[in-house]
């Protein structure tokens, strides 16, 4: 696939017309496998045109992935789900949309790579973080600064640190207690909100570079359509397998601890499900949830990652080389810094 393309190091600036072809769903991300033991109410939704989602209502507002908000103004449909059996149902039928939608599209075109569908592009490649003054340790200031430098010397965006006061779009910079996340792309919308990224002290290098990655516009690897001709998720009986599981060794709620995986595992729409599949991507999840550590130990106790190499049967491991080239191709092309030889 890379001898067709030709890396062009001029910097090609996309019409606003093309970053702005599609509505912004003003989307927060986690990388935490966000565990919740609450009890809320779930939803099947449509929303920016055709997409769907299961998600999860909280205070009003809709989530998916435990910490992804999806802007209530996109939305189009909306069916309440009352049982676990209705929730299953949703997300089977969401999965089978997107595995039928990437048959829809393989026309490689610059600004349409492996972006969400929910997100927008940044102008001219421009990501703009603010870090507010005394908030993050030195270490974590480094981490910014490494991030930041791993995208800007591989890949054609430019993460940028800005004050407070710069006008327009920025990310916002913030310290919490627990996980990592970020807004998902750029915000097109005159008068919005700035993204944020939350930074807390489980957070490390890998995590900067991966919620940048969000940042830019990119989903998890693990939820791109690709990912089912590349993953073995659990079937039913693997489910059912945890429950007993989960119950056995004193976990509170495993129903809900199922539900939210299986919720966090669903397939999210991508403009274009380009470049080739890649396990080790910075934007992949490991087999096993990474904040909830009693689950994880009794997971892998019993030998059941949440999924595998569908070619080796191998639990994927957390990345820890960085952006990897087919994240710099993805990048490059939805950023314009390829062009096709024709
Ligand atoms: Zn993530």
């Amino acid at each position: 696939m890379l001898s067709h393309l030709k890396i062009k190091l001029a910097f090609l600036i996309i019409g606003l017309g093309l970053l702005t072809s599609c509505s912004n769903d003003n989307i927060t991300e986690s990388d935490n496998h966000e565990i919740s033991s609450e009890s809320e109410r779930h939803y099947l939704i449509h929303f920016d045109g055709d997409n769907r989602k299961v998600v999860t209502e909280i205070d009003s507002n809709y989530y998916i992935y435990g910490d992804v908000l999806v802007d209530k103004a996109n939305v189009t449909y909306v069916r309440e789900l009352h049982t676990d059996d209705e929730v299953y149902t949703a997300i089977d039928e969401v999965n089978s949309f997107m595995a039928s939608e990437k048959k829809m599209s393989i026309a490689l075109t610059p600004g349409q790579s492996n972006i969400w569908s929910g997100a927008t592009l940044w102008p001219n490649g421009i990501v703009k973080f603010h870090i507010p003054e005394d908030t993050f340790s030195s270490q974590q200031m480094s981490w910014f600064k490494q991030a930041a430098d791993e995208w800007n010397t591989k890949t054609n965006v430019t993460i940028t640190f800005v004050d407070r006061t710069d006008p327009g779009y920025k990310i916002i910079a913030e310290k919490v207690k627990s996980g990592c996340s970020c807004t998902v792309g750029y915000e097109s919308k005159i008068g919005a909100r700035n993204g944020t990224m939350r930074i807390s002290d489980t957070c490390d290098l890998i995590s900067f570079i991966h919620e940048m990655g969000h940042a830019i516009g990119f989903g998890h690897e693990h939820q791109r359509p690709k990912a089912l001709e590349y993953l073995t998720f659990y079937s039913e009986d693997d489910y059912l397998a945890l429950h007993r599981i989960l119950l056995g060794n004193g976990i509170r709620n495993p129903q809900v601890i199922i539900k939210l995986l299986k919720l966090n595992l669903q397939i999210e729409s991508v403009h274009n499900d380009w470049p080739p599949y890649e396990y080790n991507s910075v934007m992949h999840y490991s087999s096993w949830p990474r904040n909830n550590q009693h689950l994880k130990n009794v997971m892998k106790a019993n030998d059941m990652p949440l999924f595998k190499n569908k070619f080796t049967g191998k639990e994927i491991p957390r990345p820890s080389y960085g952006i990897t080239p087919k994240d710099a191709d993805k990048t490059n092309l939805a950023y314009s810094r390829f062009t096709l030889e024709l």
